[in-house]
């Protein structure tokens, strides 16, 4: 079939992968010769929220998508800045007659595709890739966008689902196009040591993505609650990075018999579309009733939160597989979450910043929806006055102290009762442990009387 074009850019952004990507395949379909680039941002440099763990996963993810690249016979071009500067720069370097890109779901990413369809000259094709359902297909009855979770599940639940498409068979770029080096952590200036990081990269998450679906994801129900089991599925950095497809590991894990596994897919895409249809929630809280909360000025105890040396150790725990893995159980991150939030009287956007720094998978949406949901402040939250108690959730989830001890050294031989409830005599529970620092039972009613009183003083 005759091709449209004789030559296209494929922006790669968060698609690090070849299989099925929506872009590329029809980049592939529509041209004789496609030019692959990926334009690292500055945000790297200026922006707190982007961690070291995080670039290292980016930086594997490139080398391992370059070398796929180059077997299809193309290169992958690397390029740093502005994308419009740079994709405009590339156009006029390879005479490339459109560009294709997958959209993001983010307001920052969707603000650079606009830029891009006003002041490029030539066709710009954006695709919906990186969800199975895009923010403006699953609607109310009367149009208007979902707020709750359930409602939009049962909707979402049944919708049919696209099938993935295959794998592009030639990128056939004849063009020898000036790129930047692969990325390495230096690029940055930063450091980091990686042996308890999962590795980035197609080949490495699709390897994830097998294990996943022949033994985790059919124990799903069972297991997803127990932090100190391998009982989740691991992937959500790779659909963060786009190194697996959602349609993909969808219909696939369909046939795993876990219909709370797919209801946690849906919780990624409901929170994609409270981020697309209200904005707003990066700067304030969901629920108008919550803002202007007074929140708590940070002190020490913030600093003990960060370094997870607070006394409790299932929080400390969370935070320490945070500071040394990028990852944090889904159960740990809403102790923690409700731990800042409800103990500390810590505003939830300083845990989503922190959160952001260290997780690999950090997603903007997700980390938002989580912290206030945790907050009690967003969309379909939990009401503010159900709050975990990190004792009781301890005892319920790692009844034998099985996490804690992965990550807490200094607990390894205390035995499981001192690490679900408080030492009642204050003092360490382990030679070089600290004492809690707070009281949660006291922290609790603080907590109640201050969003109550918020309450009667808006009202
Ligand atoms: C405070 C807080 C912050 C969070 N920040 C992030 C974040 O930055 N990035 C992120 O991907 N998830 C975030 N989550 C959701 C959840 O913790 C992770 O998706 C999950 O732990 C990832 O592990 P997994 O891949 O093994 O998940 P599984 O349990 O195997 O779930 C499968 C997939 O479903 C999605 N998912 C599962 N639970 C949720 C959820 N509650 N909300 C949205 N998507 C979900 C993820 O893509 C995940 O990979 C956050 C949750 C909380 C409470």
């Amino acid at each position: 079939m005759a091709k449209r074009y004789t030559r296209v850019i494929h922006w790669f952004r968060r698609d690090l992968r070849l299989t099925d990507n929506t872009a590329l395949l029809a980049a592939c379909e529509a041209a004789e010769e496609v030019v692959s680039v990926y334009v690292l941002s500055h945000w790297a440099k200026e922006h707190p929220w982007t961690g070291t763990k995080r670039q290292l996963f980016l930086c594997q993810c490139l080398e391992s998508l370059s070398k796929n690249i180059d077997h299809l016979q193309g290169a992958l071009v690397i390029r740093e800045g502005e994308a419009l500067a740079e994709l405009t720069k590339l156009i006029n370097e390879t005479n490339a007659e459109a560009v294709f890109f997958n959209q993001d779901v983010d307001p920052f990413g969707k603000k650079i595709e606009t830029q891009l369809a006003e002041h490029l000259d030539i066709p710009v094709h954006s695709h919906q890739d990186s969800s199975l359902h895009g923010p403006g297909e699953v609607l109310k009855g009367d149009g208007t966008p979902y707020r709750v979770y359930t409602p939009y599940s049962k909707r979402w639940l049944p919708l049919p689902k696209t099938s993935p498409g295959g794998k592009p068979k030639t990128l056939r770029s004849s063009l020898t196009v000036n790129s930047l080096p692969l990325p390495t952590l230096e690029h940055w200036q930063l450091d980091s040591d990686s042996s308890d990081c999962l590795e980035g990269g197609e080949k490495a998450a699709r390897a994830r993505m097998r294990e996943a679906l022949s033994s985790r994801i059919s124990t799903y129900d069972s297991f997803r609650d127990v932090p100190s089991a391998s009982g989740t599925s691991r992937l959500s950095q790779d659909l963060r990075w786009g190194t697996i497809s959602i349609r993909e590991l969808y219909q696939n894990a369909r046939s795993c018999g876990s219909p709370q596994y797919l209801k946690e897919l849906a919780w990624r895409e409901f929170y994609f579309q409270i981020l697309h249809h209200f904005p707003e929630v990066l700067h304030c809280e969901f629920n108008p009733d919550w803002r202007g909360l007074p929140w708590f000025t940070p002190d020490e105890k913030f600093e003990a939160f960060k370094k997870g040396e607070t006394g409790f150790p299932i929080v400390d725990a969370g935070i320490r597989e945070l500071l040394t893995t990028g990852f944090m159980h889904n159960r740990v991150r809403m102790i923690v979450a409700m731990f800042l939030t409800k103990d500390l009287h810590l505003d939830w956007r300083l845990g989503e910043q922190f959160f952001m720094q260290h997780l690999v998978d950090g997603e903007i949406a997700s980390n938002n929806g989580g912290w206030q949901w945790s907050a009690g402040t967003g969309a379909d939250a939990a009401p503010y006055f159900r709050i975990q108690n990190p004792w009781s959730q301890t005892k319920r989830f790692d009844p034998k102290g099985d996490y804690i001890r992965t990550w807490v050294p200094e607990l390894i031989d205390v035995p499981e009762k001192s690490l679900q409830a408080p030492p009642e005599d204050g003092l360490p529970i382990a030679r070089g442990y600290h004492s809690p620092i707070l009281d949660h039972a006291k922290e609790r009613q603080v907590t109640l009387t201050l969003f109550k009183k918020h309450r009667a003083e808006r009202s």
